[in-house]
């Protein structure tokens, strides 16, 4: 019985020739041609004016955050359901992280529960969206546009999906995507801002290259990092973009095939396949058992695990993070939906390159396991 990872990347494409390129030329740093292609095609795809490439999907979020200006003081309100990285940019920059819960069908960010934590201290939204349905974002940008407020939109798992025909990562400020192995395109490690402000633009190009003043390099007016991209990277990234398209077709042909294969399994909440905004781009496969099934998604785990199924957990919320209750955050806070989907939820392999028969498998041992 050979085991079924979670994810594996395709790489068959013009990946090897473009990498073979950068060793030829001798162009490996940030310097080479590929970062710039890569910024502007991926920029353009997202139906942006500019991109800033950057080393992976979470000091995106890092950038975005120090770039539009937040800090001490502000409070700036995201999903309680999302990865460490959205509430860890917030603190980092000295701001204040506050946390709304999720919908329990879309798991995405419930939006009607996002007006009540607006005070006068708020100062942005970070909208995650989250498995493969975007954010109700007509509604949510209207809220934003009424209180005055920015939007970081976090699309690292959105790469390809649009929200009524716009795509993913054009709303709002500053938009930002990851490029890890498990997202639809990948450069091993690796991250990207987009925005169509040029100011912005250049602000993040900055803070991603340590802040050296341009008239004269190595005197620094602000405190940046070192957050660039390599040629190497680039080169895998556009290699991988020319086939975004495929990617997302292949993505939705296994949430099809999954979707038939589990339908009338008992003890399991299967993705929607669509919202009226958007069809599921399914960046996993994910599930939550019902409340009548007597182990919990742990317990899911070691079992399919046994059966050669790789699986993955559910984020765990924001507000019970053991290092955030730690700083005094998020004290008392309760949010029930993300607390039982954490619980009760994760997902089985669905990379790109997964294939008819490993689908049958692992939708096999999930029922095995709920029988
Ligand atoms: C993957 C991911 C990130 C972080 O990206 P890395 O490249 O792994 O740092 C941020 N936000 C979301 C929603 C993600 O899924």
């Amino acid at each position: 019985m050979t085991f079924i990872p979670v994810s594996q990347p395709l790489l068959d494409g013009n990946e090897e020739k473009y990498l073979v390129e950068c060793i030829r030329s001798g162009w490996i740093s940030s310097e080479g041609p590929f970062v710039k292609q890569f910024e502007e095609r991926f920029a353009a795809r997202m139906g942006r004016a500019h991109g800033v490439a950057v080393a992976n999907g979470s000091v995106a979020l890092d950038t975005a955050v120090v770039a539009l200006g937040l800090g001490p003081g502000d409070e700036v309100i995201l999903p309680t359901f999302t990865i460490i990285s959205c509430a860890a940019a917030i603190v980092r920059a000295g701001a204040v992280p506050v946390v709304v819960d999720c919908d329990p069908l879309t798991w995405n960010m419930d939006i009607a529960l996002v007006e009540a934590r607006i005070t006068a201290r708020t100062r942005a939204i970070m909208v995650v969206h989250v498995f493969g349905l975007p954010v109700d974002m007509d509604p949510l940008l209207a809220l934003a546009h009424k209180h005055g407020l920015k939007v970081i939109e976090d699309a690292a798992e959105m790469s390809g999906q649009t929200y009524r025909g716009r795509p993913c990562g054009s709303f709002g400020e500053i938009s930002t995507f990851s490029f890890y192995p498990n997202k639809h395109i990948t450069t091993g490690e690796g991250g990207m801002i987009v925005t169509d402000d040029p100011e912005l633009a250049e602000k993040c190009r900055s803070l991603r290259n340590l802040c050296f003043k341009p008239e004269q390099r190595f005197v620094h007016d602000e405190l940046g990092w070192n957050f660039r991209m390599s040629n190497l990277q680039a080169a895998l990234g556009l290699a991988q973009l020319e086939r975004l398209d495929e990617f997302v077709g292949l993505k939705r042909r296994m949430g099809k095939r999954y979707t038939e294969l589990l339908a009338d399994t008992q003890g399991i909440r299967l993705p929607l396949a669509a919202t009226d905004y958007a069809d599921n781009i399914y960046w996993v496969f994910a599930m939550v058992l019902d409340d009548d099934v007597r182990f919990d998604a742990r317990e899911a785990m070691a079992h399919l695990g046994k059966l050669g199924i790789g699986t993955r957990p559910f984020f765990w919320p924001m507000h019970e993070q053991p290092v955030f209750l730690k700083m005094g955050l998020f004290a008392g806070e309760h949010c029930p939906v993300a607390e039982r989907i954490a619980r009760r939820g994760f997902y089985i392999p669905s990379g790109i390159a997964l294939g008819d028969e490993q689908i049958e498998r692992s939708a096999a041992a999930v029922r095995e396991i709920l029988s």
